[in-house]
Parts: C-alpha cells; structure tokens; sequence
C-alpha cells in the first residue's frame, strides 16, 4: 500500500515512512492512493474470530510490504486483539439494533484495537534511516530505541502506553494536562512502571499537544529520541479499525440487509476507517455520525463550510473536537459535504439528551451505556426523522443497525452513576489499575522542561 499526503503535495511514500512519521512532510494526512477491494467471496469466508479475519484483512491491505507477509499479519492480530468483540442485540424497544462491544481491551475503549495493531506494525518495520523520513536504506545495525510521544486529554495516553508499553527498544512518555484527566484514565499510564513515563504538564491539553508538536518539530530532539507519534492521525491506528467493520458486519444474522452504522465521533478516524471498509466493498447503507455538542462536522455537511471551532468540554469528553482533524480524509474518499451526505448523516446531542438516553436505555433493557455510546444511539434513532431530499435518503429499513459502543460505562462511572442509580461494575483490569501507585513527573508547560525529562528517563 502507498500513501500520499492529503496536502496537495502528491508525493508518495511507503508504510514504514507513514507510520513512523505520522504527518506528511506537508504537513497533510497520509490516505492511501489506493483502497483494494475485497475480492469476490473473501467476505463471506472469514469466519467469526476477530484476530483471524484482522489477519485476513490486513494481509489483503498490505499484501505488497515483503516484510509483512500474512504469517507475520496473523501474528500480529493475534497478539494485539487478543480480547472479545462481540456483537449482541440491545434489546428493549430497539429492534434490530446491534452493538458493537469495541472496550474490552486493556483500557476499555475501542482506541485499544488501533494503538495495539499499531504498535505491533511498528515492531516488524522498525524505522530505516533513523526516524525521519527518508525512504531509502536498509538499517546498518539495530535501529535506535524509539520513544513514543504522545498528548493525551485523557483516553489516548492509556490506550497507546497500554499498546506500546513492555515492547522492545521502546519508551513511551505521556505528556497531559495534571488536572483534569480523571482517576480511571489516569491510572491507565501512571502505573505501568518502567518503560512508561506519566509527565504532568502544569497547563491544559492545548498546552500538552503544543509541547508534543514542539518536540516532534526540533530535528535534534527528534533523531536523539527516535521520536514517533501514536496519535490517532496515523494511519497506523485508522487501518486497523477497519477490521472491527468487516467483524461486524461477518457477524450479523446472514442474509442480513446491508446494515447502517452508527460511530460516535470526535477526530472522525473511527468514521473514516469504516468508510474505508465501505470503499472496499463491505456492504453498508450508510453511516451516521454522532457527535456532541462540539458540531463542527455536523454543519459542515449541513451548510457545506468547515468552520473549525475551540472544542467544548461535555460528558462525552472523548469527542469533545472542535476542529476534527480526519475531514481531508473523509473528502479524499468521498468529496465536499453534498456528496458525503449520500453516505453520511450528522448529528450533534446535548449532554442533557445523553444522560437522557443513559436514563432510558438502563430502564428498559437494565443496559448501562457509557456516555460516548449513548450519543451513538441518538443519532441512530433520529434517522427516522431523516428528511433528506427523495433519492438523498438513506434506505432505511427494513435493516440491521449497528451501533459501535466505544467505552466501557466503568471508564465514565462517576457520570453514569447518578443517573442509574447503581455502581457500575469495575472490570478487573481497571480495579487492579486502581490499585497500583501512580508514578507521575510534573513539568512546566515548557519544551525545556520536556527536553529535560526526556533526558532523564
Ligand atoms: C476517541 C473516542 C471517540 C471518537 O473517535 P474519533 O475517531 O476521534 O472520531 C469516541 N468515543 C470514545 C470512547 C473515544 O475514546
């Protein structure tokens, strides 16, 4: 697979170069110049288990890189999707509605299946010429020992120390805002131990994400860390999500219309991936994306402008995104807003309507959806007010939805709680977690202090 960059620039480069420095070198995305279809019948013949239809998938996706022969790809997903994903019905008044549980993972959410193939990619195809970006060049002798930065508001850091962490020639180091990452996802980094390095940045994420771009931008820092980034723009994390579409959809009663899916957004890489899977010939009727109140990608399909936003803090914190950065992905595959409309329905919820749906769903089928989730379905039940021009529509029923739930409720428990009136079963990995002793360095919201710690470790 070869990737250009969605800046313009039209130079191509190879996984190795797109996972490893995460942006372009125009400062765009890397989208694949090329989505394979599937070939006739490969979807009907993968069988329900998720880690060897990820080994099929990735294979089929990445059948031209000679160091990632289908052997090691089915070793890969094997050891990174070594957990559930199941797909069970919710019951209630929703007919035909099916979830997609993507948070049994190490830190319960589905960012999990994205950062832990990543990691694992990243592992067979160490950098060649240091960490830059250069194409050529077989490495002379082992590559240097690779730190992997990252920026977290809360979710991210976890599920990319959880993935990384304990792997060979790798440090991870977490940079976040030292208040305001609760307890729960805070304990995903800071008890990990060696290998894995909690900074806490006196300041805000905008000030932890200046801090990792500072760095990743300083070519001295970068060659003498072998600095790559994990965050969720590279497509190291996006191909990977596309299993879990074809997962799904293998799982529904066979026969099953084309179902429409329903992903709660923030960045859009989830939405992206399974438009991807979409493009390749998985057969959907369309998708909707869930928002909160951070509405950026909602009016821009209504209105046809992108006007990026500061993100609004809600429950559904993890999708709090003013400024969704996969948009030049989503048009690379699909066009401007009149066209992604065919496909794609937005819409934008209330925290209000969420602990609402919260509410409701828990009465009626004793289901405790987290809050990311719950925007999830809102959006997916107000497609039956759908009032798309004639031809615009999509085909609604009668057919599967699915909903992709994308937390674990005990990740969100000190919202969710009051509004069921329960406690919200920890899951074990997350009690041990709570258990442990947070090892966390303070920094100042300084890229000397961040110089300094990185030397330190
Ligand atoms: C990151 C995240 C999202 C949003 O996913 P995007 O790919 O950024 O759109 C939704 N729900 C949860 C729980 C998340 O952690």
């Amino acid at each position: 697979m070869r990737f250009t960059s969605t800046g313009g620039s039209g130079a191509e480069s190879d996984l190795t170069t797109a996972l490893h420095s995460g942006l372009a070198p125009d400062g765009g995305l890397y989208h694949p110049t090329f989505l394979p279809p599937f070939p006739p019948g490969f979807l009907e013949e993968l069988g329900g288990d998720p880690a060897k239809v990820g080994g099929a998938v990735l294979t089929h996706l990445l059948a031209d890189e000679p160091r990632l022969p289908s052997s090691t790809l089915d070793q890969v997903t094997r050891e990174a999707l070594d957990f559930p994903l199941p797909l069970r019905t919710l019951g209630g008044s929703w007919d035909d509605l099916w979830l997609l549980e993507l948070f049994h993972g190490p830190t319960l959410a589905f960012k999990d299946v994205g950062a832990r193939v990543m990691a694992r990619l990243l592992e067979h195809l160490p950098s060649r010429a240091g960490p830059l970006t250069s194409d050529e060049g077989e490495p002379g002798g082992a590559p240097p020992p690779s730190t992997v930065l990252t920026a977290t508001s809360g979710d991210t850091g976890g599920a990319v120390a959880a993935a990384f962490h304990g792997l060979p020639g790798t440090r991870v180091v977490v940079l976040f805002p030292r208040e305001g990452v609760s307890r729960e996802q805070r304990a995903q980094f800071t008890t990990l131990g060696p290998g894995t390095q909690a900074l806490g940045v006196e300041g805000t994420f905008d000030d932890c994400q200046r801090l990792a771009k500072a760095a990743f931008q300083d070519p001295d820092l970068r060659t003498r860390h072998a600095l790559t980034s994990a965050n969720s723009i590279n497509v190291g994390r996006l191909l990977p999500q596309i299993i879990y579409y074809v997962h799904a959809w293998r799982q529904l009663p066979s026969g099953s219309p084309p179902p429409v899916i329903s992903v709660p957004s923030g960045n859009l890489g989830n939405l992206t991936a399974g438009i991807m899977a979409q493009r390749m010939g998985l057969p959907v009727e369309g998708f909707v994306a869930a928002c909160n109140a951070n509405d950026t990608f909602p009016r821009y399909l209504a209105t046809g402008r992108f006007e990026p936003r500061r993100g609004t803090p809600t429950i559904s914190s993890a999708m709090d995104v003013g400024d969704p950065s996969n948009l030049p992905r989503l048009q690379a595959l699909l066009g401007e807003a009149p066209t992604v409309r065919r496909t794609i329905r937005a819409s934008s919820w209330s925290d209000e309507a969420t602990r609402d749906c919260i509410r409701r769903v828990y009465r009626e089928t004793g289901t405790i959806l987290d809050p990311h989730t719950a925007v999830g379905l809102l959006a997916l039940e107000a497609l039956d007010g759908d009032e798309e021009p004639a031809g615009h529509q999509l085909d609604r029923g009668p057919r599967p939805r699915i909903l992709l739930a994308t937390a674990h409720p005990a990740k969100f428990r000190s919202e969710v709680e009051p509004l069921i009136g329960e406690s919200v079963p920890l899951p074990p990995s997350l009690a041990d977690r709570l258990e442990l002793e947070e090892r966390i360095t303070p920094i100042g919201p300084t890229l000397e202090a961040l110089k300094a710690a990185l030397e330190r470790a």
